[in-house]
């Protein structure tokens, strides 16, 4: 589900896993840098900052990829120099950001962007919680 959410609002999660809806026992920190037009034809720059909630094996599944993320293509590029299976831990590391992140957060203006919730039964309670319809 997308939601178009303004950058002055504070949003608030439901209390469940973003992945699973699962119980959460911690809160993921994600940021965006965006670059978007300002006036004149310059660029501002903007860094959006979310924190959700998570369930101790996503949380970790998250930070985990986090960190290997930033290495991946180098990381397919060597694994073809070890073994063709490293290679194919790292292109799955690269789809899955790519792919699968629980939450995304596109399109950042200078007063609003878009965040994109896989999981549909959750993106409709912080639809409720946040009173936002879907875009
Ligand atoms: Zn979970």
């Amino acid at each position: 589900m997308k939601f178009r959410i303004s950058r002055a609002e504070p949003i608030s999660w439901p209390d469940k896993c973003v992945w699973c809806s699962g119980k959460p026992t911690m809160r993921y920190e994600d940021s965006v840098k965006g670059l978007f037009g300002g006036g004149l034809g310059f660029l501002q720059y903007a860094k959006i900052k979310i924190d959700y909630p998570a369930c101790r094996k996503h949380g970790l599944w998250l930070s985990i990829l986090r960190t290997v993320y930033p290495f991946s293509l180098a990381g397919v590029v060597l694994g073809l120099m070890i073994h063709y299976i490293v290679s194919l831990f790292f292109c799955a590391v690269f789809l899955w950001n790519l792919l699968l992140r629980p939450i995304i957060i596109r399109k950042v203006t200078k007063y609003f962007y878009t965040l994109i919730i896989r999981n549909g039964d959750y993106g409709r309670e912080f639809a409720l919680l946040n009173s936002l319809d879907p875009l």
